[in-house]
């Protein structure tokens, strides 16, 4: 199923399940502007899609920062002139026991993950419904619907996710453009990285096909979403997380 001729946005592209989906839709025929906090990571991932023979470019932005954001956008419509895909990755984690969580770490998780997908929502809600089209997916996960001691942030945001793209889904159909979530299980990444050999141990106890998820898992997903084949599919989160929960 091509993209070929479709204009693709991801955020927190540098690493991860961004730099994996990026890869996908660039290879399937898209082109992607690629965002990080910062140019040099941002252009590493869209050298690696040039290299590929394809077309990418690199944007540095804190996707919870309005300013920020409304800049990227002035590169999308510079570059672009209009958006096809939406993919709202960026994510951080601030991990820690509910009585000990501070301000700042609940503000941060929120304003990258809850606000940042808001915001860039917003922007390219603006160049979609313009064109009665469009593909939207949010970057849930597993702990946003079942919970998780410890990520009382992160948890809040990845659900407020959930609500997020379903009211956003039920809102913008009619104009052509759906909105679904994936909600990533324990995906091996710089993020989850950070685990202790033991605690990874305990969760692979939960996953009943017996192994950690890919970013190119994740990919899959989101490709199957934006493309075609996802065109009657909105206002869902499509869990992609090796049975951990049901
Ligand atoms: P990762 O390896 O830590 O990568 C995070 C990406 O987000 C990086 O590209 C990072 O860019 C970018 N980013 C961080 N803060 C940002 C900000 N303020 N503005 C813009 N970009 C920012 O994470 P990952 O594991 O690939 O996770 C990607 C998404 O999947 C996140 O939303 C995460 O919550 C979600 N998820 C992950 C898992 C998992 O098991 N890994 C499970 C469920 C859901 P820099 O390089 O500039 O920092």
């Amino acid at each position: 199923m091509s993209l070929a001729g479709k204009k693709a946005l991801v955020t927190g592209a540098s690493r991860g399940i961004g730099k994996a989906v990026a890869i996908k839709l660039a290879a399937a025929g898209a082109e992607v502007i690629v965002t990080a906090t910062s140019l040099e990571r941002a252009k590493q991932t869209a050298d690696q899609i040039v290299s590929l023979g394809h077309n990418a470019i690199p944007v540095k932005v804190d996707v919870g920062v309005s300013t920020d954001v409304e800049a990227l956008f002035q590169v999308v419509a510079a570059e672009f002139g209009s958006l096809d895909i939406l993919v709202n990755n960026a994510g951080i984690t601030r991990d820690g026991l509910l009585m000990r969580m501070k301000d700042e770490d609940w503000d941060s998780v929120l304003d990258v993950n809850l606000k940042g997908t808001f915001l860039c929502t917003r922007e390219a809600i603006k160049l979609m419904a313009k064109a009665k089209s469009g593909r939207i997916v949010t970057i849930s996960s597993v702990v946003g619907e079942m919970g998780n001691a410890g990520q009382a942030n992160y948890c809040a945001s990845k659900a407020g996710i959930i609500g997020f793209t379903k009211a956003v889904a039920r809102e913008y159909a009619k104009r052509n453009i759906t909105v679904n979530a994936v909600a990533p299980g324990f995906i091996e990444t710089d993020m989850t990285g950070v685990l202790t050999e033991g605690v990874k141990d305990e969760l692979l106890k939960q996953i009943p096909v017996n192994r950690f998820g890919t970013p190119e898992d994740i990919a899959n997903a989101v490709y199957y979403l934006v493309s075609d084949l996802g065109s009657y599919v909105t206002g869902q989160v499509i869990a992609v997380n090796g049975g951990m929960h049901m």
